[in-house]
């Protein structure tokens, strides 16, 4: 073709935005030699639950610990039911089995690719104890309907907010409609702190609870047992878990959170111009957004109208990667993996929308630290690939 230029520095699929402020913080705290849960952490949690509008965050090294807690808060146990969706990341799976229960999934929206709550009733039994519905990609699930089956069934609502970092439910950010909501701060989250999660709630007796067994399952401030004012002496009333976050986590926590509306609006540009762009592809669709969420674009995801092209979306990103651009798919369905077909007896054809769908899907790069060069590229790219292979 025509005299296009391949890029010659791949363009990574995500890059996290760490600037001086993040650098100099981490430093502080080395220096400071307060290097596990401490000020910073208080203070990181104080700050993420003011502005989700939550009683309580409790801060810990992964939203999966989160996430496995919020079912420990939901007394989930061996036999035991929860609802969830295949269209997540395993870790939102993998800590139900960690109780000891079921998960029992159910098929998404084919326009939110959230869990679809018209499908939720038919799977309730005697035995379902929650319900974890996925904010994917950054887009809110229909809350109202989540809540109000919940509550008529007597179940515990566990949010996956992993990519709903400022995402909005009607106007009200995600953190303070269900019981427990974890957030992720993993490298490629809209907030990163390399490795690390949080928990809010607005119940008194959750935040109690976990706050002990995400350190063990000592009771009081037992963070602050090394400190002046601290004390030694401690009780173990149920064996808990190691969860805590660190203070060299939280230095960067802070700083994150202090310039996610600057991120925000980035993604925000970036999404527009790629909405703009591929909104005119026939052999692409653009990401659905509801009115009744705003979108945190974790993910800008394509779906390629395969029956329009000579290629399979397999091909479309070997061909992405030819053009040295870095792509991923969100995600394989978690009723494919070994474990859960195995395990379940889930088999290909049980969820007919989730797997329509992941046949179609590219999550393109996406990040605040993406030039108007690179988010252009991209959009070049993918019109020539289509211009190519278009049926
Ligand atoms: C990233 C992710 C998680 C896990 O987050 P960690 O902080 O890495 O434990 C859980 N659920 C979803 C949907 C995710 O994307």
């Amino acid at each position: 073709m025509s005299e296009f230029k391949v890029r010659e520095k791949f363009l990574p699929y995500c890059l996290p935005l760490i600037e001086e402020d993040e650098i100099n913080e981490v430093v502080d705290s080395l220096k400071s030699g307060w290097l596990s849960t401490g000020p910073k952490t208080r203070e990181f949690e104080k700050q993420f639950a003011d502005y989700v509008g939550a009683k309580y965050a409790i801060a810990m090294n992964s939203a999966t610990a989160a996430l496995h807690l919020a079912l420990e808060a939901a007394d989930v146990g061996p036999g035991d039911e929860v609802i969830t969706t295949p269209m997540t990341f395993c870790a939102s799976v993998n800590t139900i089995v960690h109780m000891g229960a079921i998960p029992v999934f159910v098929d998404i929206d084919p326009k939110t690719h959230c869990i679809d709550p018209k499908k939720i009733e038919k799977k309730i039994t005697p035995k379902t104890k929650a319900i974890v519905p996925v904010h994917y990609a950054g887009h809110s699930c229909d809350m109202d309907e989540i809540m109000r089956i919940a509550k008529k069934h007597n179940l515990f609502v566990s949010e996956d907010a992993a990519h709903a970092v400022y995402t909005k439910y009607k106007n009200k950010l995600i953190g303070a409609i269900g019981d427990c909501t974890s957030f992720s701060f993993y490298a490629t989250k809209n907030i990163c702190t390399g490795e690390g999660g949080i928990l809010t709630t607005n119940r008194d007796d959750i935040a109690q609870k976990l706050r002990e067994i995400s350190l063990h399952g000592m009771n009081k401030a037992a963070w602050n047992r090394y400190g002046k004012g601290g004390s030694w002496r401690y009780d173990v009333e149920n064996p808990g878990y190691k969860y805590n976050m660190t203070d060299i986590q939280a230095s960067l926590g802070l700083c994150q959170l202090s310039k996610l509306e600057r991120m925000q609006k980035r993604r925000e540009e970036i999404a527009e111009k790629y909405n703009k762009a591929f909104g005119e592809i026939n052999e692409v669709t653009t990401p659905y957004t509801a009115s009744y969420t705003r979108h945190a674009w974790h993910l800008y995801i394509i779906q390629l109208e395969v029956e329009k092209l000579k290629i399979d979306r397999d091909q479309f990103i070997e061909k992405l990667k030819e053009y040295n651009i870095g792509v991923s798919v969100h995600f394989i369905p978690v009723h494919y993996m070994s474990f859960y077909k195995n395990t379940f007896g889930y088999k290909v054809g049980d969820f007919p929308v989730v797997e329509e769908y992941f046949e179609k899907i590219i999550s393109l790069p996406l990040y605040p630290k993406m030039s108007d060069e690179d988010v252009q590229y991209v959009i070049d790219v993918v019109e020539r690939i289509i211009e190519e292979y278009k049926k």
